[in-house]
């Protein structure tokens, strides 16, 4: 069986929630490797609708075992929430669950920074969701973080005193903390601890955990967040997340080497969105975009954000399957594309009247790039549900070919709806044995 990683390709919201909970009953772990509760996942389970944030969606397929990371940051009280809400849905967790003790804390001092600096930048904001995900990789790279085996340190008072005396000028500069548990070392002290009795039964040393996994011939999926334009490396700096959202921090994030994976499964929206402030340059900001928004409902699971949207960009695409190696695509929201007439793929962008091939890292070029766009017919027929490719409509398949071509990679999962099964799985390929051991 193999171990995979799944990403997104874009800036995340690329359908990752459904594509996991529909090939994860093939592995034995489910693993998260960065970010934190910044990631939504909406997932229904019979009667229930879980948002799980931090707990990878397996927890909801019994046999699997679940990880969140090293590389992760951990809210004990966003954790202890979404902990709340399986067992009232009766989700057995003990046993299954598993918290790596090097992944860093994230403190209600995090979410104060991150709403006080998100505050002055006024007109410039990032756009960060506002809890604490980037202040807390920055007090973890500034080797004051916290981890998640030091919630039961005996110098802990002492430890957060130390980190608040840098941290306090700059929450004052930017106007305070709403929150006065925020900065007292006492409080904050009394907290974690008590976190630290109620989540100790689930920390572990990971990285051997997956060590005696892969011994046992068990197979691991690890479950990206957001996406490769927003990895903190490669993505549209500074408009990007705090951690590597591209397939190599999967290794990072989890302690398990580079060797033990063996493909990527990348998933790509069959249009684009992103969220908050920075470069896109296929934007639509006229009735196509509007109707991309409604139709495909994009609006943010955490925040509630309307989602900027446009077309499909295969140049930030090209970029991202070189980033991840991807070998295999999970298509998705393809049916939101149903009822449009003409469609468009960048395949170039024009700056000072060139054509780039390659995806700029500079901010003014990106955001005077120019798409050079190739038009397709629409197929103006229903896709939902359609479960086979001889099925699909000629000009659904033409568009998806398309992509295939530019990006060298087969699409393997077309996904043309929430539901498990509107999904066309093109098990005749050889990436879909690659990538999920033929176990679906
Ligand atoms: P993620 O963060 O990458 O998991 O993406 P989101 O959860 O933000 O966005 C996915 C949303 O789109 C969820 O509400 C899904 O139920 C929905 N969704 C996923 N795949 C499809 C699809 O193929 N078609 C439609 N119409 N909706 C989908």
């Amino acid at each position: 069986m193999p171990n995979i990683v799944v990403v997104g390709t874009q800036w995340g919201d690329e359908g990752k929630g459904k594509v996991v909970d529909l090939v994860c009953p093939a592995f034995d772990v489910v693993a998260r490797f960065q970010g934190g509760h910044n990631a939504g996942h909406t997932v229904r389970f019979g009667e229930h609708h879980f948002s799980l944030r931090l707990i990878p969606s397996g927890i909801l397929h019994q046999e699997v075992q679940c990880v969140l990371g090293n590389g992760m940051v951990v809210s004990p009280e966003a954790l202890l929430g979404e902990l709340g809400e399986l067992a009232q849905a009766e989700v057995e967790t003990r046993g299954r669950l598993w918290i790596s003790d090097r992944a860093t804390v994230l403190l209600p001092t995090h979410v104060a920074l991150d709403q006080a600096r998100e505050r002055a930048r006024g007109a410039a904001a990032i756009g960060t969701t506002s809890r604490g995900i980037g202040p807390a990789y920055e007090s973890k790279a500034a080797r004051y973080g916290l981890r998640m085996v030091d919630l039961a340190a005996d110098d802990l008072e002492e430890r957060l005193a130390a980190w608040l005396e840098v941290v306090r000028p700059q929450l004052d500069a930017l106007g305070g903390a709403a929150d006065p548990e925020a900065v007292d070392a006492g409080a904050l002290a009394g907290r974690c601890r008590e976190w630290g009795e109620r989540l100790g039964p689930m920390l572990r040393g990971t990285e051997m955990l997956f060590d005696t996994w892969l011994r046992e011939g068990r197979s691991i999926l690890f479950e990206g967040a957001q996406g490769a334009l927003l990895d903190l490396d490669h993505g549209t700096f500074p408009y990007v997340t705090s951690s590597s959202a591209t397939a190599g921090g999967a290794a990072t994030g989890t302690g398990v080497a580079p060797t033990r994976i063996d493909a990527t499964l990348g998933i790509l929206k069959a249009y684009t969105t992103r969220v908050g402030g920075g470069p896109f340059t296929t934007e639509l900001e006229d009735e196509t975009g509007e109707f991309l928004r409604k139709r495909g409902n994009e609006f943010g699971t955490v925040t509630g954000r309307p989602r900027r949207c446009g077309w499909l960009d295969l140049v930030a695409a090209r970029y991202a399957q070189a980033l991840n190696g991807t070998d295999g695509l999970a298509l998705t929201k393809l049916d939101v594309l149903d009822d449009l007439p003409e469609l468009r793929v960048c395949t170039g962008y024009r700056v000072a009247g060139e054509v780039l091939a390659e995806f700029p890292a500079d901010r003014a070029a990106l955001a005077a790039a120019e798409p050079v766009y190739r038009s397709f017919p629409g197929w103006r027929a229903k896709t939902a549900g359609v479960l086979s490719w001889d099925e699909l409509p000629v000009p659904a398949r033409d568009y998806v070919s398309f992509i295939e071509d530019q990006l060298e990679t087969p699409v393997v999962f077309l996904s043309t709806g929430p539901r498990r099964e509107e999904t066309l799985i093109r098990r005749d390929l050889p990436a879909f044995t690659a990538l999920t051991g033929g176990r679906l």
